[in-house]
């Protein structure tokens, strides 16, 4: 299931998550999976994945498919091993739909078979500033290439959603930059924006304010003397979440495109699921 961990914020229907892999190669300064996932940074295919997962959807009940939450089901090893194509087509033979979780272009070579199925691609974009994503994000496509696979999903007409995720205060939340971003998916036809605030942990902070020397005094101030803490996970202020959140939302708005938040508790969604399930339908 999707959330083992009955996440209180957490308004997803139910679904199930999968990941082919373990580890993810993009080194994202912000990631959380360095706080569970044993050598994070190397890719590694899981063991019998396909012929696992075709023994396990023969009785299993139906719901969606998410791929992946915890490492990217598109990293580099994946053009030779063909895993995720794999499963894709595993999913489809059982009829299951899918939402797929992407920083990478690679998605584009499956169009085939996700044109083909019920889907929906994800794609995080968290600024429009090549320098900036290169700081974010190190080893993941720079976001032009990104706005390019989007634009090749959208040929095929499958359903996509772009992550501004997450929104870091002071970093990539500048209502300019995030309207000029908004502005290049209205126009490619993107079909809902989903968005969360940074949520600290103490490896992924010392990574962020390693890398962004002069917010980092600020940025411990709002998470480690400001916060909320939910559940264990430090938060921004409500405040300033709401702050950041609703102008992006107005902006998203703005350009008549479909918006939610995810695992914030705030009330700013205008899409009927905040992970873009219902498009799988339509
Ligand atoms: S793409 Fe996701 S899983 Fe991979 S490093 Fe970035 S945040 Fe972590």
């Amino acid at each position: 299931m999707f959330d083992p961990w009955n996440f209180p914020l957490c308004t997803c229907p139910v679904k199930y998550s999968i990941d082919p892999y373990t580890g993810c190669e993009h080194r994202c300064i912000y990631c959380y999976i360095s706080t569970y996932i044993r050598e994070p940074w190397r890719v590694r295919p899981k063991r019998d994945f396909l012929r696992i997962l075709d023994r396990e959807l023969r009785n299993a009940k139906r719901m969606p498919v998410s791929m992946s939450n915890s490492s990217d089901p598109y990293p580099s090893i994946e053009r030779s091993l063909n895993l995720t194509r794999g499963t894709l087509r595993v999913l489809k033979k059982h009829d299951f739909s899918v939402l797929v979780l992407t920083k990478s272009v690679l998605v584009t070579r499956d169009r085939d078979i996700l044109a083909d199925m019920r889907s929906v691609v994800s794609i995080t974009i968290t600024t429009l500033d090549a320098h900036l994503a290169k700081k974010l994000e190190p080893f993941a496509p720079a976001p032009e290439q990104r706005l390019k696979a989007l634009e090749k999903l959208k040929e095929r007409e499958i359903k996509m959603a772009v992550r501004i995720d997450p929104l870091i205060p002071g970093i990539n939340d500048s209502p300019a930059e995030l309207n000029a971003l908004v502005r290049e998916l209205a126009g490619i036809g993107v079909d809902q924006i989903i968005s969360s605030t940074y949520k600290a942990k103490p490896d992924n902070f010392r990574r962020v304010a390693g890398v962004f020397k002069a917010h980092a005094e600020e940025l411990h101030r709002i998470y480690f003397e400001e916060n909320e803490m939910v559940r264990g996970v430090r938060y921004a202020p409500r405040e300033l979440r709401m702050k950041m959140l609703k102008s992006l939302r107005d902006i998203a708005v703005s350009y008549d495109i479909p918006f939610s938040v995810c695992r914030e508790g705030l009330p700013l969604n205008t899409a009927p699921a905040c992970d873009a399930s219902h498009l799988l339908n339509q």
